[in-house]
């Protein structure tokens, strides 16, 4: 409904008129990041539990927004920012990832470059320091998009990458989380009440878009099952044309929705219409549509029983969030000046970004 209404808003509005002597604008770069999304217990958050968490997220923000201010480029910066993530155990993803049922840990990567839409993807993979690495491997050195398993560490070893021992993958807490939920017969939902993915979305300066996602999945998987994180169009998706998504939540219905995808599609059918009728006193913006776009995709997942929630940035360089849980580890910065972490609900400054 509500897209049917801004289709007809656009209908009426009027044509904007082209300005001749309108110098080019200033090259813009933007990046968003998240560190799961979830039920987050606001009493739990004990300070010093807050203070780890924002300063884990800063460092893996201002490694990414550093590579886009140099003139570097989103796929570059994604890769800055989520390699802190994997590597700090807070995070479900690199160190610290959860537990399969047979108490594993199996990790599961992707990532996609906006500019030609290659995309490398690997799953459950056991002795890959940084998923997110050999995703981009894939991407680049295989004539593949996803490999699995032994397989993907078979590709890794060729690859040069070093085979990292099991053991540096599992914490005590992960571990614990496991136990319970097998003492109590929990579901993975009620033993994490939230999701520790890592995802990182940018545009560069050169009006690139990149996305990437890596996670361990949900405590207890079982089966090899896979999750929506390495499934380019669920987890991760980016299109220079239209957006760059990263998504964390209940990986069986972002599979189902094909969220990333379906945040980007919508977006490539109305940006043109959007850009076309651009004025300052319109009242739909690309920023706002997009924040409707992702709001109403995962009000789609809730529909469906699913949670979680995304970032995306745009071409235009807005950052978004949008989330069905109480809280998202989250962080965007921009070269308008933005660059703020959060955790819980409407935490970030609501003028944050410029409407475009
Ligand atoms: N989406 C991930 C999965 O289902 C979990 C997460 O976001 O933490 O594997």
């Amino acid at each position: 409904m509500k897209n049917l209404i801004t289709l007809i808003a656009l209908t009426l509005l009027p044509t904007a008129a082209v300005a001749q002597d309108t110098p080019p604008p200033e090259p813009k770069w933007s990046i968003a990041i998240h560190g799961g999304a979830g039920t987050l217990d606001r009493d739990a958050m004990t300070p010093e539990r807050r203070a780890d968490y924002e300063a884990a997220l800063q460092v893996a923000l201002d490694a990414g927004a550093k590579v886009l201010a140099e003139g570097g480029s989103a796929m570059d910066a994604i890769k800055a920012a989520i390699i802190p993530m994997e590597d700090s155990p807070l995070f479900n993803a690199g160190k610290g990832a959860v537990f399969t049922w047979d108490g594993t840990n199996e990790l599961d990567s992707s990532i996609m470059d906006g500019r030609d839409r290659s995309a490398g993807a690997v799953a459950g993979v056991k002795t890959v320091k940084n998923p997110i690495l050999l995703a981009d491997s894939v991407r680049t050195a295989s004539p593949h998009v996803m490999l699995m398993g032994a397989g993907a560490e078979a590709f890794a070893a060729e690859q040069g990458f070093a085979v990292t021992p099991p053991e540096y993958f599992a914490t005590p807490a992960r571990a614990e989380a496991l136990e319970r939920m097998k003492a109590q017969q929990l579901s993975a939902l009620d033993v994490d009440h939230k999701f520790g993915t890592v995802g990182a979305v940018a545009l560069d300066m050169q009006g690139n878009l990149a996305a990437g996602t890596s996670t361990g999945g949900m405590t207890g998987k079982r089966w090899g099952r896979v999750g929506d994180a390495p499934v380019i169009g669920a987890g991760t998706y980016a299109d220079n044309r239209a957006c760059a998504v990263s998504a964390t939540g209940w990986g069986e219905y972002f599979l189902r929705v094909g969220v990333a995808h379906e945040i980007c599609a919508r977006l490539r059918y109305t940006i043109p219409a959007l850009e076309f009728r651009l004025h300052p006193w319109d009242p739909i913006t690309i920023k706002n549509y997009a924040q409707t776009v992702a709001d109403e995709v995962m009000a789609d997942v809730k529909d469906l029983g699913g949670d979680g929630g995304v970032i995306l940035v745009t071409p235009h360089g807005d950052a978004i969030f949008s989330f069905n849980t109480s809280g998202m580890y989250r962080g965007r910065a921009t070269s308008d000046g933005v660059n703020e972490v959060a955790i819980f609900g409407g935490e970030e400054q609501a003028s944050a970004t410029p409407d475009h």
